[in-house]
């Protein structure tokens, strides 16, 4: 069986006094893919997940501007980005997007965000979305300045409802869930898991955050994401190999991963 693990956080201090057994774990666990999210403290670095991903075989990166460092934003941050995306283990730019929550101002947010979106057109590459308290604004952006370019989009951590599911379903865009769609009362998450064609349907961790049940509350890791395929694929009313199948066949279609790479040599 092998998952993919379409979120997490592996440059996460959290990760520091054990990150080798981290990864280790998450291969025993079937996990045959990693996408490292590059966001890591906000510019200056934008390589936090590269630096990861060129020492491990199945780890890819992104890089991107998390909405909450919006404001650490310059234009050289932006030529570098549009020259890192050119970098071989880089699959997406990401996670970028819009987040109310906390308190960074919209006008600060929505022309990184924008800039972003542009960036990553021109080289082709799909995207990685958070957002949060900010639904209507996120699809607005996105209706507007991403969908026409016929490239891919990745909601991360969806927990909206089936109606919220099909806005996104609608716009061509795929859904990743995590662990908070194993909670008890993640009804409309599950909801929205039962609307989302399995050719669109992903999963991911984003440890060290919201980890699954049994592990709630605890630090996640990536080897976590069998619990939250076990719920999905019981969801689904289908046998846990094959959601890892599909869900990791869409990993490596979204994010073109070939099978030379695949088998890359771990060094
Ligand atoms: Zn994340």
């Amino acid at each position: 069986m092998g998952l993919a693990d379409s979120h997490c956080h592996l440059d996460d201090r959290q990760f520091d006094t054990d990150r080798p057994e981290v990864i280790e774990r998450a291969r025993e666990a079937g996990v045959s893919y990693l996408l490292a999210i590059g966001t890591g403290d906000g510019p200056p670095d934008l390589e936090a997940a590269i630096r990861i991903a060129e020492r491990h075989a199945p780890i890819y990166a992104t890089v991107g501007i998390h909405p909450n460092d919006a404001a650490k934003a310059t234009p050289d941050t932006f030529r570098r980005l549009a020259s890192l995306l050119r970098h071989h283990e880089v699959k997406a730019m990401g996670e970028i997007g819009l987040d109310y929550h906390w308190g960074v101002p919209k006008e600060t947010q929505i022309p990184v965000f924008r800039e972003q979106l542009a960036i990553a057109a021109d080289a082709q590459l799909p995207i990685v979305i958070h957002t949060r308290d900010a639904w209507s604004d996120t699809l607005e952006e996105l209706r507007t300045h991403w969908t026409p370019t016929g490239l891919p989009c990745l909601l991360h951590c969806f927990t909206g409802d089936a109606e919220q599911a099909r806005e996104c379903l609608d716009l061509g865009f795929h859904l990743a869930f995590g662990g908070v769609t194993t909670f008890p009362k993640s009804h409309g998450i599950r909801e929205a898991v039962r609307v989302t064609p399995i050719d669109r349907l992903l999963l991911e961790t984003d440890s060290p955050y919201l980890a699954p049940a049994p592990y709630r509350g605890k630090r996640n890791e990536p080897a976590y994401v069998a619990h939250t395929a076990k719920v999905v694929a019981e969801i689904r009313g289908i046998s846990v190999e094959e959601l890892a199948a599909k869900t990791t066949g869409n990993f490596e279609r979204l994010f073109r991963i070939t099978p030379a790479e695949d088998s890359k040599s771990n060094h």
